[in-house]
């Protein structure tokens, strides 16, 4: 199974996709968690990267289709979050899962006001090495800036900084959200209103998947 998760930074995403994998066994394929892997391994990609997510902006489709090839027909099923971004990304995964046979089962989109994505971006910080992710004021690492999973260093994303948010929300108006109608137009899309507690949100999020699927 393929399932698509779609939504503004600061959505929720990341999160929710971390727990349908781990109670479902499908592969979470985060290209923003590569990347970030990319970065600090000081790869060529990453190097390339790192300049493009700093500012909020995309890295370009051709670095970012050629990256992700070899994790998409993975035979435990995925879940993708962050990709598709653009509507080429989108044309491609449907040009690769076609060649492979395979179809996106499932679009799930998730809403949150703007008002409450830039407060949550705005106290959000990650687990530099697992990508752990945490918010400071209503979910902070038991020990303030060591991350409770693996003890590595929790920081703020440069891109959680004010002017990238800013940036981040800008892009993801002109190049996002055409990958919504894109999926829209051949109607199999699931809508979720992403706020609540993170456990209701994976409530009405298995919902939208299905039984069988989200069930632990
Ligand atoms: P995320 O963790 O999904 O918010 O991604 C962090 C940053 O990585 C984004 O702001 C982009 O710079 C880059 N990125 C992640 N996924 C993609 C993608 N599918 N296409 C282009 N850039 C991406």
């Amino acid at each position: 199974m393929r399932i698509v998760l779609l939504g503004p930074p600061g959505a929720g995403k990341g999160t929710q996709a971390r727990r349908l994998a781990d109670s479902t066994g499908m592969k979470h394929l985060s290209t923003g968690d590569i990347l970030r892997a990319e970065v600090a391994a000081k790869s060529e990609l990453g190097l390339l990267a790192k300049g493009f997510m700093d500012t909020g902006d995309l890295v370009p489709d051709s670095n970012i289709i050629a990256m992700i090839q070899q994790y998409i027909d993975d035979p435990a099923g995925v879940l993708l979050d962050g990709f598709p971004r653009t509507v080429v990304q989108a044309e491609s995964l449907d040009n690769s899962l076609e060649e492979a046979g395979l179809p996106v089962d499932k679009v799930v989109h998730m809403s949150v006001d703007t008002d409450e994505l830039v407060k949550r971006l705005s106290t959000r910080a990650i687990c530099k090495n697992c990508q752990t992710p945490y918010n400071l004021e209503s979910d902070p690492p038991a020990k303030a800036g060591v991350c409770d999973n693996c003890g590595g260093e929790v920081t703020v994303r440069d891109d959680d900084k004010p002017e990238a948010v800013l940036n981040r929300m800008k892009v993801y108006q002109e190049l996002t959200a055409p990958v919504l109608d894109y999926y829209k137009s051949r109607g199999d899309v699931a809508e979720i209103i992403a706020t609540g507690t993170p456990d209701s949100v994976f409530e009405k999020l298995s919902q939208a998947i299905g039984s069988g699927v989200a069930s632990n």
